[in-house]
């Protein structure tokens, strides 16, 4: 079981975004690698913080991780369950504690030395959409999806900047009335990224980098919600460079319009017209669901208005526990142009006391239905 995202930086559920803030501060301060050299259970602490932060400093993650729990992030196949790696931290680190840390210039490369000596850059996410059927949702799908990314191109290689060492800064010392000052600025010959081109592919971009199309499998966990995000780690764009890593693609869900069943979290709802006759007499119809069609009876002397569930005829939830139902709502079709002969049926039936209403107790409104549906 995964560690609550609030406990681990001691917060209550209704924190505010600046609360989160500073006990993620707080947290990255106390573990920071840098200040604990060589303690893995420290590091273990700050990588743990930082993927709390992640998720809750993000409204639109946090309202997800609120609603779904740590299976918001994880569906399926999908890499990266174990969170975030040391590259990703720092480059959060940007608008958490701008200048503190670092310096100007937007580098943190004072934390390259305790991670390999290297600057190490990791290229830009890529975002798509993928659009799913209902049917697709409810049983998971996989998606072959073709992606263009960003890659070194063949032929071009990369050496070590000798300007700045590899650490993609250059730091200055200057002596002035209140003593040497030391200043670290990005280097300007590799871009700050610690590597240069050695050797460039005729088809290579400046940076050595090739747009190529690649067609990417995508697990897709079965209950995803439609505006739900999920991350394929390393599929996005390259880094330029010798010790660059690729970026990851996001993959944003969008769920197609069923042409009759409609979605209401775990729950379907089916519209079903009968005519009057079948509702007198009784039926059965064959109704849609995400796995196939299913037939249905309904019983004699229906009421309009009536819902049939259909136990775990609904979506899977994305946490694991359990399906939705499907709910076939009754709709009893009342004819407008009828025949003479027709007319004069209905006119005899008039003072008829079988067509007369006697509702009963099981007979209760539409409201009261709903009401017990989700009590
Ligand atoms: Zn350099």
């Amino acid at each position: 079981m995964k560690e609550d995202y609030y406990d681990i930086l001691g917060l209550s559920k209704n924190a505010t975004a600046a609360e989160i803030k500073k006990a993620y501060r707080k947290k990255a301060i106390k573990y920071h690698p840098d200040k604990n050299p060589g303690d893995s259970e420290a590091e273990e602490l700050f990588k743990k913080a930082a993927e709390a932060y992640e998720v809750l400093g993000d409204e639109n993650k946090r309202a997800r991780y609120d609603q779904y729990g740590h299976q918001a992030f994880e569906g399926g196949g999908f890499g990266g369950g174990g969170g975030m790696n040391m590259d990703d931290i720092f480059s959060q680190f940007g608008d958490i504690f701008g200048s503190a840390f670092g310096g100007g210039g937007g580098g943190f490369g004072g934390f390259g030395g305790g991670f390999g000596g290297q600057r190490r850059t990791k290229g830009s996410n890529l975002r798509i959409r993928v659009k799913l059927t209902l049917e697709e949702i409810a049983n998971g799908a996989e998606k072959k999806i073709k992606v263009k990314r960003k890659k070194q191109a063949s032929g071009t290689t990369y050496k070590t900047c000798t300007t700045c060492g590899g650490s993609g800064q250059v730091t200055r010392v200057t002596n002035t009335i209140l003593g040497r000052m030391q200043t670290a600025s990005p280097c300007t010959a590799c871009g700050g990224s610690g590597q240069i081109i050695e050797s460039k592919a005729a088809d290579a971009d400046s940076q050595g980098m090739k747009t190529e199309e690649e067609t990417v499998s995508i697990k897709i966990p079965a209950g995803v919600v439609d505006g739900m995000q999920l991350k394929v780690t390393g599929k996005g764009n390259e880094a330029p460079g010798n010790n660059g890593i690729a970026g990851d693609l996001l993959v944003v869900i969008e769920e197609a319009q069923h042409e009759t069943l409609s979605r209401e979290g775990d729950n379907l709802h089916y519209d079903l017209y009968i005519s009057i006759p079948e509702a007198v007499l009784g039926t059965s119809k064959e109704i849609d669901t995400v796995t196939g069609k299913v037939r249905i009876k309904i019983e004699e002397g229906a009421q309009s208005g009536k819902i049939l569930r259909l136990r775990g005829k609904g979506i899977p939830s994305i946490n694991g526990y359990g399906k939705g139902d499907l709910l076939v709502h009754v709709n009893v079709w009342t004819p407008k142009n009828l025949n003479k002969e027709q007319k004069t049926f209905f006119e005899n039936m008039l003072d008829d006391e079988h067509f007369s209403p006697q509702p009963q107790r099981e007979d209760k409104s539409f409201f009261e239905k709903v009401k017990d549906m989700f009590s």
